[in-house]
């Protein structure tokens, strides 16, 4: 795959933006990458007209070829897509004890999993955890997970001979409430393949247990049918996370990717091995990097972004200094703002401006606001964002209908200007600038 890529993106070593036809080319092998990493069609289709549509017109980064830029944004796509929610590898655990119901196919991995996941909440969280196995398929299965819980130190429920699944989590159920545990973990019994009876058995468990978290066992390694085994377990058993194990094989992990497109739940861990500390929290950036297998290129880009960015810095200190600020460098100030985390983060750290920062909050000013003066200088032309002054009032009225706004907004938004225009100047004249360059730290 790397090799398949980097030939396709030597071949593209123009500067400057990139164009349609570069992005083109550089998805078409994308494509055909992701689908060798077992990413379902619809899915690999889908993903690459969305960064198809993100990376046309988007500026190369100086020193970076087209061919990296696609990359870059390949990569970001794809973290994005494989991040869920909330923190990764969280478990709705509160209200003891709460029921864990592991479900998923016959040598995914659940019985293993559950063990890993038991020891994982024991030692890490210091919760009181009770496993059940409610395999009455297999004569070997509960033995297997007793077994698995003396070796770790976690409590497994009696076995008692032929009751089935649902007295046995019955049995935990009240096990766990009486024992004081925090956590009851259920381990069911897998098929093959999913039948009637597999989901009818599943959810006969889910409505006695009622619990908190349904994680889905799927074996990392086994592609497309991953997902079709997640969807049909979500639509009929409901699903609230996934564990894809064998992770430590040479798959390339595309089940993930499908898995988070398809279905939407969140992957919450991975398994990495046989051992029983093999379970990790899922981490977004480390799929995309397998899924990808281009990570040098990617922490090449980000450095070279992290220079220029830096090197803009200096750049505009210098003009402030000399007191020029213009639209251009409001808009900058606006979306590194927008980065930080808005107005008030950043003026709070800034010496000298926490009055402002208050007064600018009392104004009402709020994040929405900083995207709507972003658009109204993108309204303007380039030498209106160079000379603001130049404005009249029919380019004013023009400019705020561009960007679906009052001609009011776009006034505030000039003397913001020159107040910050003014503020620099003074700072810049202050120390030689010291205290700017200190405040942009
Ligand atoms: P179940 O039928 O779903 O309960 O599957 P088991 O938990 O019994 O696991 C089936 C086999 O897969 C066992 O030999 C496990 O040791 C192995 N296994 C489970 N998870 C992993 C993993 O993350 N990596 C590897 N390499 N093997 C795993
Ligand atoms: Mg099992």
């Amino acid at each position: 795959l790397s090799e398949r890529l980097s030939g396709v993106f030597d071949r593209l070593t123009k500067q400057g933006a990139l164009s349609e036809d570069d992005v083109k080319t550089a998805l078409r092998e994308v494509r055909v990458a992701l689908l060798e990493a077992d990413v379902s069609l619809p899915v690999a289709r889908d993903f690459v007209k969305a960064v198809q549509e993100k990376a046309t017109g988007q500026a190369v980064t100086k020193s970076i070829t087209p061919g990296q830029q696609v990359v870059k944004i390949v990569n970001d796509a794809l973290v994005e897509t494989l991040s869920g929610e909330g923190e990764p590898g969280a478990l709705k655990i509160d209200n003891p004890p709460a029921p864990i119901l592991m479900v998923g196919l016959q040598g995914s991995g659940k019985t293993t999993t559950t063990a890993k996941l038991a020891k994982r909440l024991t030692e890490r969280d210091g919760k009181r955890v009770l496993m059940a196995s409610l395999d009455v398929n297999r004569p070997a299965a509960m033995e297997q997970l007793q077994i698995l819980g003396k070796q770790i130190g976690v409590d497994t429920l009696p076995i008692v001979k032929g009751e089935d699944p649902v007295q046995i989590a019955k049995r935990a159920k009240t096990q766990a409430s009486l024992g004081g545990y925090d956590v009851y973990m259920l381990d069911t019994a897998g098929r093959l393949h999913i039948d009637e009876e597999l989901i009818a058995q599943a959810a006969a468990v889910r409505d006695v247990a009622n619990p908190r978290e349904t994680l889905l066992v799927v074996d990392g390694l086994t592609g497309q049918d991953a997902v079709n085994v997640a969807t049909e377990f979500d639509d009929k058993i409901g699903v609230t996370g996934v564990v894809l194990t064998r992770m430590d094989g040479d798959g390339r992990g595309g089940a993930a990717l499908s898995m988070r497109a398809v279905t939407g739940k969140p992957i919450k861990f991975v398994g990495l091995g046989e051992k029983m500390d093999a379970l990790e929290t899922f981490e977004p950036e480390r799929i995309a990097g397998r899924i990808l297998g281009m990570g040098d290129i990617v922490s090449l880009v980000e450095k070279a972004q992290q220079t220029i960015e830096a090197e803009q810095a200096e750049r505009m200190m210098k003009r402030f200094q000399k007191g020029q600020f213009n639209m251009n460098d409001l808009k900058m100030q606006l979306e590194q703002m927008q980065k930080m985390g808005g107005m008030e983060g950043v003026m709070g750290m800034m010496p000298g401006m926490g009055k402002m920062a208050k007064q600018v909050q009392d104004a009402g000013f709020d994040d929405k606001i900083l995207s709507r003066q972003i658009a109204l200088i993108q309204s303007m032309t380039k030498k209106e964002r160079a000379n603001p002054q130049i404005l009249q009032a029919s380019r004013k009225k023009r400019i705020a209908k561009g960007a679906g706004l009052e001609v009011q907004e776009l006034n505030r938004l000039l003397k913001m200007q020159r107040q910050m225009g003014d503020m620099m100047k003074k700072m810049g004249k202050m120390g030689k600038g010291g205290m700017l360059k200190q405040a942009m730290k």
